[in-house]
């Protein structure tokens, strides 16, 4: 460690010269050696552990019927055959009895703000551009659903708890689809 004094009177001599030197370049110099920091851009697709999208394929998950739903404008989920229990997310076997007779349900388009939080820094990758963005837990209105979401055009100071949301569907740039809530248009 440089004392201040060391620091102060420290004299960056580049190269084998330097050596032997009793002084040492003060650390100030010392970064003005390094590279400049490099920042990469955003990979685009994003690598498949990064990505935050989940995928819709049925080569890839047992789910893709609730994709394909979502994509005619309908949100649906799971409920067990057995025990009637209702499922979110999706399920390919009942959490409560393991049993894998499940069919396919349609939820309420409509719910309530819970509770909500601002994203204001930090957001995932490829999603950088978008903050500060708002994200809540919904409560279904007709189902005994609370789900985590993003909520759309909303800023954060202006959410409320209590307040009145719908479900939006969106592409994804890769020909994807997924949902999010936004403030309910007065009926
Ligand atoms: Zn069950």
């Amino acid at each position: 460690m440089s004392t201040p004094s060391e620091a102060n009177t420290a004299t960056p001599t580049p190269g084998p010269a330097a050596s032997g030197s009793t002084t040492r370049p003060s650390s100030e110099a010392q970064s003005a050696d390094r590279p400049p920091r490099r920042t990469d851009p955003v990979p685009n697709p994003l690598p498949y552990l990064l990505d935050f999208y989940p995928q819709e394929d049925p080569k890839f998950t047992r789910i893709s019927p609730f994709f394909v739903a979502l994509r005619k404008g309908s949100f649906t989920t799971t409920r067990c055959d057995e025990d009637g229990s209702l499922h979110w997310p999706p399920r390919v076997a009942c959490p409560k009895c393991r049993g894998e007779k499940l069919s396919w349900v349609e939820l309420p388009k409509r719910g309530t703000v819970y509770a909500f939080s601002a994203v204001l820094g930090g957001a995932p990758l490829g999603m950088e551009e978008d903050v500060p963005f708002v994200v809540g837990l919904i409560d279904l209105h007709g189902a005994e659903l609370r789900l985590f979401s993003r909520i759309a055009h909303t800023k954060h100071e202006d959410c409320r708890i209590g307040m009145e949301v719908e479900l939006e569907t969106f592409d994804l740039p890769d020909g994807r689809v997924f949902f999010r809530f936004r403030p309910s248009a007065p009926r």
